[in-house]
């Protein structure tokens, strides 16, 4: 019997979900057993010339890790969508715009003007910015448009399921395989992930107490931080409360708080959002000037509410001139 044909493409990302897969270890090689894996220009060489000549649906499932940030990835994206029985959003920043997502702070305009006039380290006399057509002695140069924003993968193109993770863990990666091959999906849109928030799968939780009270938030490196109490406890800015659990607790047990890679549990409708009601309700403020203080002094919060899901969000990208 033919095995299923199944494709990996990598977007606006920064390749370290191509690496989970080698992750798999000698599991790998189960995977290559049950399946054809017909289209991985990271590491192996396809062309996109490979897809086009499929047929509509050809491929049972493509795992598409990264934003969109570009016309290149926008027309891969449907062309893959086109061409497959199953889309997985496979990592964060497919899920929900991940890191480079962080981009939507800024537009098209100050990323350009940044990279190409402003950095101390570039010489560019003229001004030049990268253009989609341009004229040379050997012909016309080409290159994809860079989009005024980032994308989530399900803003472009219809997605049937997520796997959530900056990079998602290996185990949940086999997960997601066994039950493709074996047809025992839930349902469509559904996260491959556990539907609990991380504080109740923490190894912390126990010391985390019915009411914290905090006068200032604090950075990691302020502290010496006690290696078993929960992070908001001494002020340090968790986002387990906004997190869905999954990852194994990676960061926590290497005494880090979490940033929220693995995006909110199915009845957040913005994580960050759901981080500012968690810390608001733990500010120890008698006035409006006491919580002006205490909000002062959480380090930048847009990149902390946001680290991993700006495009997903309520927001999206900078509005007007608030942000
Ligand atoms: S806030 Fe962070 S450290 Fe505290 S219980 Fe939740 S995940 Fe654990
Ligand atoms: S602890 Fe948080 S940031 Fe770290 S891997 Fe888990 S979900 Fe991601």
């Amino acid at each position: 019997m033919a095995k299923p044909k199944v494709a990996f493409y990598w977007t606006a990302s920064c390749g370290g979900c191509e690496e989970a897969i080698v992750d798999l270890n000698e599991a790998i090689l189960d995977v290559v057993e049950a399946v054809e894996i017909v289209f991985w220009p990271v590491a192996l060489d396809f062309k996109r010339r490979d897809v086009e000549s499929m047929a509509d649906g050809e491929l049972a499932v493509s795992f598409i890790n990264g934003a969109v940030r570009t016309s290149e990835q926008e027309e891969m994206t449907k062309l893959l969508r086109q061409k497959s029985g199953l889309v997985v959003a496979f990592e964060t920043c497919a899920y929900l715009g991940g890191v480079p997502g962080l981009a939507n702070f800024w537009d098209r305009e100050s990323i350009l003007n940044r990279a190409y006039k402003e950095v101390p380290s570039v010489v560019n006399p003229k001004g030049i910015l990268p253009k989609t057509q341009t004229e040379m002695p050997e012909g016309k140069l080409v290159l994809p448009e860079f989009f005024n924003t980032v994308s989530t993968l399900n803003q472009v193109i219809q997605v049937d399921y997520y796997l959530p993770g900056c990079a998602p863990p290996a185990n949940l990666i086999g997960q997601a395989l066994q039950a493709i091959l074996e047809g025992k999906l839930p349902e469509k849109g559904s996260v491959l992930a556990p539907d609990k928030q991380l504080c109740d799968t923490c190894p912390r939780r126990d010391s985390k107490p019915e009411k914290i009270l905090i006068k200032e938030f604090k950075r990691i490196h302020e502290l010496q931080t006690n290696t078993e109490r929960c992070f908001l406890v001494d002020g340090i800015i968790c986002l387990g409360p906004a997190t869905r659990s999954g990852c194994g607790e990676r960061c926590l047990n290497a005494n880090m708080p979490c940033r929220g890679c693995f995006g909110p549990t199915a009845p957040v409708l913005d994580q960050g959002a759901k981080l500012l009601s968690a810390l608001a309700s733990i500010m120890d403020a008698k006035d409006e000037k006491e919580a002006q203080h205490i909000t002062d002094t959480i380090p930048d919060p847009a990149g902390i509410f946001y680290m991993f899901g700006l495009p997903s969000s309520l927001l999206h990208h900078k509005r007007g001139r608030y942000l």
